[in-house]
């Protein structure tokens, strides 16, 4: 079998294949080198990784832990098994990166960090290490998602992070990554910008990936600890992607391993109904990057949907781009039905609630388990669901509950 060779860094232009760069202006592109020189400075400084290793240790509590999840494995045939991202300092995966992120900036000498947020965990996480570090924290919000997101803006407010609220286009995600960008152009002499997933223009996907990796070597080591071997299957939500990136990296070398990116299909395959960016989009340019976009046939960026609003972004990042376009990982679907299903599943099963997002990987690794009983399934539990009951109880609730 012909070895396929997998680009583990874009090139110095930002690109993963055809997927990436940087589409933005020419004050905008000087300010990013320097970001791009200090990140690729202080990746291999020895304080730098010593003090973030010592965070992520004892702040967050890494090494997340690898859990069989038996009962689920015993209803439907497979092994399966959990990387218990949920159990992070903040409920999620994002502190990884964010921590990183504002490390990076205070090294840089910044004072304050700038950073959009879509259902809030970003901004959450954001506040939290940037309270941690000792800086100024401004979050840029959709006013439509501060009304729904009350909980998370309220953890931002006690935080200590600065909440504004965006108010044009249709006042969610897209329009606060703008209006984050456009203050970030007016302040970056003090301030950084952190974006929250492996999307935007270059640096920003390579960073995020990187400070997110920690997931994929953990696990590779704990899997391999546990069961004395490889999992058959890794699974992964992709919004933006940097859960998926994180735990993948740690098996893109591993040919034997099948690797999937789950993607949210909302209410269906209209446009406007996903946020199935790789299964549905075409190339196109978002937020100063070219990935597999969803848009409408005048090439109009198309409102994404999903039920777990950290999965709702119409583009994606350009790693999973290029790594769908060499066929490297497989990506797929899940709908809002089969999420919430699974979303109950794993509570009453296993006693662990998860977040929206993840439960489309659970999803998809319960239909994988039917599909190839007795293989091993290896899932990346990216959050925990504390700030999803209420929207569950009150929009899907279980005849029982
Ligand atoms: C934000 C979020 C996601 C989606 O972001 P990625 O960058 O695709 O990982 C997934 N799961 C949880 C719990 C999240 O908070």
């Amino acid at each position: 079998m012909n070895k396929i060779k997998i680009e583990k860094l874009p090139d110095e232009t930002g690109f993963f294949g055809n997927y990436g760069g940087q589409y933005i202006s020419d004050e905008l592109k000087a300010e990013f080198k320097k970001i791009y020189d200090n990140f690729i400075y202080y990746k291999d400084d020895k304080e730098f990784n010593d003090e973030l290793n010592d965070l992520l240790k004892h702040y967050s509590g890494r090494e997340t832990p690898i859990y069989y999840a038996k009962n689920l494995s015993k209803k439907y045939g497979a092994d399966i098994y959990l990387k218990r991202e949920d159990l992070n300092h903040t409920g999620a995966h994002k502190i990884n990166h964010s921590l990183g992120e504002v490390l990076l900036a205070k090294k840089m000498g910044k004072t304050k960090v700038i950073a959009e947020t879509g259902a809030g965990q970003h901004g959450v996480a954001m506040a939290t290490a940037a309270a941690l570090l000792g800086l100024q924290c401004d979050i840029y919000m959709g006013e439509v998602d501060i009304q729904k997101e009350k909980p998370n803006v309220n953890r931002m407010k006690i935080l200590g992070a600065n909440i504004i609220s965006v108010t044009s286009g249709a006042g969610t995600l897209k329009e606060a990554v703008d209006e984050a960008f456009k203050a970030y152009m007016n302040e970056y002499k003090t301030a950084m910008y952190a974006i929250g997933s492996v999307v935007g223009p270059h640096p920003f996907p390579m960073l995020v990936e990187h400070f997110q990796s920690v997931v994929g070597r953990e696990a590779r080591k704990q899997i391999i600890e546990m069961t004395g071997a490889l999992p058959d299957c890794v699974v992964a939500c992709v919004g933006g992607g940097s859960n998926a990136i994180g735990i993948f990296n740690g098996f893109l070398d591993d040919e034997e391993v099948n690797i999937y990116g789950v993607e949210p299909l909302g209410k269906g395959e209209k446009l406007g109904e996903n946020a199935a960016s790789i299964t549905y989009g075409k190339d196109g340019i978002i937020h100063g990057f070219k990935c597999l976009l969803l848009q409408d046939e005048n090439g109009e960026i198309a409102n994404a949907y999903s039920v777990a609003s950290g999965l709702d972004y119409p583009g994606v990042g350009p790693k999973h781009c290029y790594l769908n376009s060499i066929g490297r990982v497989k990506y797929d679907t899940v709908n809002d039905k089969e999420a919430i299903d699974a979303f109950y599943e794993l509570s009453r099963e296993e006693g662990i609630i998860p977040a929206l997002e993840s439960s489309h990987a659970v999803a998809y690794a319960i239909k994988l388990a039917k599909q190839y009983p007795n293989k091993k399934i290896l899932v990346n539990l990216s959050g925990r669901g504390d700030k999803d009951i209420d929207f569950v109880l009150e929009h899907f609730p279980k005849s029982d509950s």
